[in-house]
């Protein structure tokens, strides 16, 4: 595949990635931003404030593994934190960042990780096989430098090379796969799980 069909195969999938997240309300008002591996120790990356849901391959650029846009417009804040996230795991080549309500709300009343225990949905995360396990999401705290922030990350992740997704406390989270559609099938099962740990809060459990 030459550089630009791979660009622009990775550029119509972040595109139809952020219609479906955006019609979930899950990447509300400019919020979240998306990347892939391209060939060549590049990514393609959303272009910072633009709409999720109606985006266009003029909204995605390209940028090398240290997040410097290649072209002149202006990479997403968060780039650093896509970046840490290749370097330390070579088998992701896509990562989504949305806001949600429910990773929002949890994140505010949690401590420093959330435990999903036994739930059915868990086997959609790569590696598990059965609903008896615990999968530990760890929420660090929100900053604006992101800079800071992917190194806490990098180190939390040095400690914990298996876990697929991280939590930004009253921000959103970030989870990845080996193509798109592993890493929306982790959005989903997330917000599944998300969603089920807010009802039970809700009904006292
Ligand atoms: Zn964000």
């Amino acid at each position: 595949m030459s550089d630009d069909a791979a660009f622009h195969r990775a550029a119509d999938q972040l595109i139809a990635a952020g219609r479906f997240l955006f019609e979930r309300g899950w990447v509300p008002a400019t919020s979240g931003n998306f990347s892939a591996r391209l060939p060549g120790d590049r990514i393609a990356l959303t272009v910072s404030g633009r709409h999720k849901g109606r985006l266009s391959r003029d909204d995605i650029l390209i940028a090398d593994m240290a997040g410097n846009s290649l072209d002149a417009r202006k990479p997403s804040a968060e780039t650093p934190l896509h970046v840490s996230l290749y370097a330390r795991l070579p088998h992701a080549n896509v990562i989504l960042h949305p806001h949600t309500v429910e990773s929002t709300v949890l994140s505010r009343v949690s401590g420093e990780r959330i435990a999903f225990q036994s739930y059915e949905l868990l086997k959609a995360f790569p590696g598990i096989k059965t609903h008896e396990t615990t999968l530990n999401v760890p929420i660090f705290p929100n900053d604006q430098d992101t800079q800071r922030l992917a190194r806490t990350v990098d180190g939390y992740m040095h400690q914990h090379p298996r876990i697929p997704a991280y939590l930004i406390r009253e921000h959103g989270f970030y989870t990845w796969g080996e193509d798109i559609d592993a890493v929306l099938r982790h959005v989903e099962a997330l917000q599944f799980l998300l969603t089920c740990e807010l009802e039970l809060r809700k009904i006292g459990r």
